[in-house]
Order: structure tokens, then sequence, then C-alpha cells
């Protein structure tokens, strides 16, 4: 990567901060700085006593081996990752408690206890091995939002299998990519998923990756939608036929701790997939952690984090951490807006959910459909919010914290990334003061820094490079069969640290301020603005639900900036927008970051994780080829990009 400059423009400036209300902080598991100042101290021991609290097989010899830039958390120490989250818990009254609460899409619910949970693991690490998974292998998982999904990922760890989770939105070409370069010889997959109201046709997407291929030997089919599947002789099983005749118990694999758990491929958002590999130990340890402490977790909560399962954030916060600390989790299906834009708000009622977990752009979503669909329902069981993804524009902070909080619940903006498996930049609910848009301060145990390019420190304020400076436990081994490229891409831009890639910066209570991915940095006329203050600015406009900022060249500032604005609903379009919207974020932030042209369309090209690509715009804007979208969310906008660039050719004004 080119880093041009030492340091970012910083240009918003948001004043306003939420104490932690009294009544959370009563009952909350950390109430001051107690646990920061310990894990400062000593941030090995911090974690060892962390780890005393999962069940180890075998006690470690050594917390931490560091190699730069390979780190080893519990050297010599055995475990098992689905018996901390399942037969651990067998063995207290958390037996017959709820683990997954789930909810599909067209309205069925199924519950599964603790103890049904861990019988179906079993079983299903029966099916594994019986088609001759062995630990060590790879097994490619690519399943709707059903709870077979995390029974098939628990039953891989049971085994010592690493799973390989594809998100059920992926094409067939995204599946024969990874598939090929995790060298899977098994596939979980289902006859097809559910999505307002449609079917996805998942087994027919497997067959179309797989053909001409020999790599995948087995695939096993679950029913999910009850339709008609082709299904080839000798490599296609139905996943009840193998459940119902496979043994009933499955001993859990002693696992090293540095063994690994799993690969996640990254959604892509700047080019090709990388193999992020992680460890069993470490992670499990991590995310154990990271859950009970950020979420608050108590056994009478219900926990939602509405991510995909075939995101990182889904691993760590639907999967391995709520259930390591035994907690209930919901889980649902289908579209957000699916029959109504009340769906979640609903379930949110009928399951009491006390925990909320998302992403900026749902929130945006919601708030472009406008408040009267959360308002037809009693939110008053939520307890705490929480969100990921991005960084989180206040005015859609504070709309959460209003409208879905009731102002009660404090929101806790969780920074992280798939290489780092765990939580790293976050507030702790019951003793950090919050500031609408800031992730606030590391975790306990967790050190970061903002820099310029020779890794020194910028001044408070300045924009920079977030750098992460000491290894932490659920942090990435390696790339898969990649080594090489792991050390290029993380540990070579600022020499001894791991650079995330994002820009930020910290203020005079040293909280961090995410300003969004480097690459997405423009240099205008000398200065270097991170796109997400403007994407910003332009949303706090009560008309404007949604933005995407890019440059483009310009003769004379070097670049401009150009805006793609989704408007809330119902609100006309008009010629005066425009220019309305450019007084706006000048006097929000400045003359210097006024898109010279701002467009106004239906929708803005995004990952399937719910990310704008703003890869994509712009290399439409400069005329260059836009590469891999296999991870786009719809094809669509990428023609409404090209729309609106014809607008402009043609000189026509769009908003
Ligand atoms: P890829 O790395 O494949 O391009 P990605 O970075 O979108 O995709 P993730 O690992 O899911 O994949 O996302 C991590 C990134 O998301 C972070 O690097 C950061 O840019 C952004 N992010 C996540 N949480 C926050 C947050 N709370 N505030 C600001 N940015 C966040
Ligand atoms: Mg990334």
């Amino acid at each position: 990567m080119v880093v041009s400059s030492a340091t970012i423009d910083n240009l918003l400036r948001e004043r306003e901060q939420y104490p932690v209300p009294d009544v959370f902080r009563e009952h909350a598991l950390v109430r001051d700085d107690r646990l920061w100042e310990g894990a400062e101290r000593d941030p090995e021991g911090f974690w060892a006593a962390e780890a005393e609290k999962l069940h180890w097989i075998k006690h470690w010899d050594k917390v931490l081996e560091w190699n730069l830039p390979f780190a080893k958390w519990f050297v010599g120490g055995r475990l098992n990752v689905s018996e901390n989250c399942l037969d651990r818990h067998l063995r207290s009254p958390r037996r017959n408690k709820v683990a997954i609460q789930w909810e599909g899409e067209p309205g069925e619910r199924r519950s599964l206890t603790y103890h049904q949970l861990w019988r179906e693991v079993n079983r299903f690490a029966n099916v594994l091995k019986g088609l001759g998974v062995r630990r060590g292998d790879r097994v490619t998982i690519y399943m709707p939002m059903v709870p077979e999904l995390p029974i098939a990922m628990l039953a891989c760890s049971r085994i010592g299998a690493i799973h390989s989770v594809i998100f059920g939105g992926f094409s067939a070409q995204s599946i024969k990519d990874r598939v090929e370069d995790a060298d899977s010889h098994v596939l979980v997959t289902a006859d097809a998923g559910i999505r307002r109201g449609n079917l996805i046709p998942l087994k027919q997407t497997v067959d179309e990756a797989l053909s001409g291929s020999e790599i995948v030997q087995h695939v096993i089919v679950y029913r999910r939608a009850g339709i008609d599947v082709p299904m080839y002789p000798g490599r296609d099983r139905w996943w009840h036929e193998l459940a119902a005749v496979a043994d009933r118990t499955c001993d859990p694999e002693p696992m090293l701790a540095t063994d690994p758990l799993f690969i996640l491929y990254t959604s892509g958002t700047t080019g090709r997939p990388k193999g992020i590999q992680h460890s069993t130990g470490g992670y499990l340890v991590g995310v154990a952690t990271t859950s009970r402490y950020i979420f608050d977790l108590k056994d009478d909560d219900l926990f939602w984090c509405t991510a995909d399962i075939g995101w990182v954030t889904g691993h760590s916060y639907l999967v391995y951490g709520p259930l390591a600390n035994g907690a209930s989790v919901f889980m649902y299906e289908g579209a957000p807006d699916w029959p109504q834009p009340d769906r979640w708000w609903s379930m949110i009622e009928e399951n009491q959910i006390t925990i909320l977990y998302t992403a900026p752009t749902a929130i945006r979503a919601f708030m472009r459909s406008g408040e009267e669909f959360p308002k037809r329902h009693d939110l008053s069981s939520l307890r705490l919010l929480g969100t990921v993804g991005e960084p989180i524009n206040p005015e859609a902070w504070r709309w959460y914290h209003r409208t879905i909080g009731g102002g009660r619940c404090p929101i806790v903006d969780t920074w992280w990334q798939t290489e780092t498996g765990m939580i790293l930049i976050t507030p702790l609910p019951g003793s950090t003061m919050t500031k609408p848009g800031s992730a606030t301060r590391t975790f306990p145990g967790v050190s970061a820094e903002v820099v310029d390019e020779h890794g020194r420190p910028v001044p408070v304020n300045k924009g920079g490079y977030l750098v992460i400076t000491k290894p932490w436990p659920a942090m990435l081994q390696t790339i898969f069969k990649d080594p090489g490229r792991y050390n290029e891409v993380y540990w070579s831009k600022v020499p001894g640290t791991y650079f995330t890639g994002d820009g930020a910066r910290t203020d005079e209570d040293g909280y961090f301020w995410l300003m969004g991915r480097i690459d997405d940095v423009i240099n205008v006329a000398g200065h270097r603005i991170g796109t997400m203050e403007v994407e910003s600015a332009l949303v706090s406009h009560p008309k404007v639900a949604e933005a995407a900022v890019v440059g483009k060249p310009h003769p004379i500032k070097g670049q401009a900036l150009v805006a793609y604005v989704v408007l809330k609903t119902g609100v006309a379009r008009s010629s005066e927008l425009s220019k309305e919207l450019q007084r706006h974020v000048r006097a929000a932030i400045g003359a210097i970051a006024v898109p010279d042209d701002i467009f106004v369309t239906d929708k803005v090209p995004k990952t399937r994780s719910g990310k704008i690509m703003r890869r994509v715009i712009r290399a439409l804007v400069s005329g260059q080829d836009i590469g891999d979208t296999t991870t786009l969310e719809d094809a669509g906008a990428v023609e409404e990009v090209r729309r609106w660039l014809k607008e402009v050719e043609g000189d026509r004004p769009s908003a």
C-alpha cells in the first residue's frame, strides 16, 4: 500500500457524551477501571486468568510465545471447543437452559437446550467421522441461518476438523475458489435457504461450483425448504439419513490450543479473498472474555447478534463467545424487513430479547423506513445495544439510542476485524462513558496506537493509521497456506505492529475515533480527507438515509469528492437538493469537504455484509476495471453508478 502522507485531516468533531446509566452500572459485571488497570500491568496474566475460566484437558505451559509475526497462545495446553461450549454446561444448572432460540423467516420456531444441542452436535460429529473426516481436515459449510449451521461448526470442532463457512449469498465461483484454496473434501449445505419469501437454491449453487472438480468427495445436504434437488449417487447424502444411523456420543478430541479451529475468507471489500486462519485456545479465550464483559452477559439474557454466521461476527458472537459463556442466543433466518419493516422489533418484543448487536447499515436502513415501525412494539426488554462493521455516524447512533434503546440502553460500538477474531476497541457498558461515533478505548489487555507511516504516534486529534502494538489471544495465526502474504499484509507496513488498514484518531480523553479504511482516504488539494466523515455529515441531513463518497481525478485539486446519496423513504428529489446538501456539508465540516457533485440514487454498491464498496465506485468513476465483484450484494447497484456517470457526461442535473 502506498501511504503518501503522514496524517489524515480530521474534520468532524462530535462533542456529545453519554455517561453510564446508574441502573445499568449497578448490576454490570464491570463497573470501574480496575479490569483495565490490572490488564495493563500484566496483560499475559490477565489473559491467563480469563483462560482459567475455560475447561482445559491439559493446562498450558506458557501463556504466549511471540516470534514476530507469529504468536502462539497457551502453548502446550489442550482443550476442545465444543466441550467448552456444550459438555461443560451439562454438568451445571444450564443443562436444560435454552442455548439457541431460532426463528425461521416463515415464522417457525425451534429452541434447543444445551443438552439438545450437545446431542445434535455429537451425532453430526459422528456423521463427519463416518465420511472419513479426521482432525486437521477442512470442511466447507454453505448453509442458511438454521441451527444446523452452528451444529455443523461445533461438530467440526469436536473432532478437530477445521471449518470454512461460506456465507450463503456467495456465488458458485466464490465457493469453487474457497473449496480449492482450503482443499476441502467434505461440504455441508442445504436444499435451499429462505429469504424475502424466496427460495435461495443453495444445493444448485453447490452443484454448479463443484462441477468438473474432484476435490469435494462428499456433500451432506440438510433439508430446510423441502424441495426436490438432484442427489448425485456416491457424493451426495441427506443429513437426516446419516444422522439417524450415527452413534449418539463422540468424545471430544483433545486439541492443542495452537491447532487451527477455522478458516474464514474475508469479505473482499478490498480485493482477492484471504483465508484467515484462527486458533483453538487463544481464539476461544478471546471471544469468551470479550462476550462476557462487552455484552455484560448474564444467565437471564437473550442475546441477539444479527450477523449472518457466514461472517466473523456470527462466528465469534453468535456461536463461540456466547455458547462458551452458557448464554442463550437468538437466531433469525431471514430478511429484516420481511414481511414488514417491523419484523425485528416484533421478534424482540415476543422473545423478550435483552441485548441487540447489529450493524450501522441495518440501523440506517431502519431510519430510512421510519420510526413508526419500531414504535409499534414494546422494546423495553432491551437493556444493551451494540454495533459493528463500520464507523457509526453520530446521527445513526443517536437514533439507535433513542428509538430502539428508549434512551435507556448503553451502546457498545465495537471495532474489530475478521483478522482480529475478537473485539479490540469498545466501551464496557457498565463503566465507559460513550460518545456517539467513537468506539472509545481498547479492551483490557489490548494495546493500540494511531501512528504515521514511520510508526510514530500522531498528536491528539490528528488522523493516522490504527495499529495494534501487542499480540492478543484471538489474533489470526496466518493466512491459510500463505505465511508470506500474512507477514506482508499485516506486519510489514509499520514494522513490529499489526497494521489494521484503518484510519483513526484519538481525542483528548484517549478515545479512538475510526475514520474508515485507509484506501478510502482522498487527497483533495493537499488535505487528506476520510470519506467516512463526509458521508457522516451527509447522513446527518434529515433527508438523507445513506451516502457513499469517493474521489475522482481533478486537474487542480488532484482529487475531487463525489457523493452518492440515498434519500429517506418519502422524500422527493428536487433540483435544489444538491445545493442544499453542499451547504449542509460546508456548515458541518467546512468548505474543503464539500463534494463537487452529488447524485441521488436508490442504492449504493455494498458488500453482502452491508458495507459500501467504495472500491467499485472509485473504479467506475475513474474509468477503471471494477475487478472482482462476487462479494457485491446487488449487481444492480453497479448499473446505477454507470447510469449516473452517463448523466454526468451528458451534463444533466441529477439531483
Ligand atoms: P476485507 O478485509 O475483505 O476487505 P472487511 O474489512 O469489510 O473486508 P471485516 O473483517 O468484516 O471485513 O471488517 C473489518 C473492518 O470493518 C474494519 O477494518 C473496519 O474498517 C470496519 N469496522 C468494523 N467495526 C467497526 C467499528 N465499530 N467502527 C469503525 N469501523 C469498523
Ligand atoms: Mg478488512
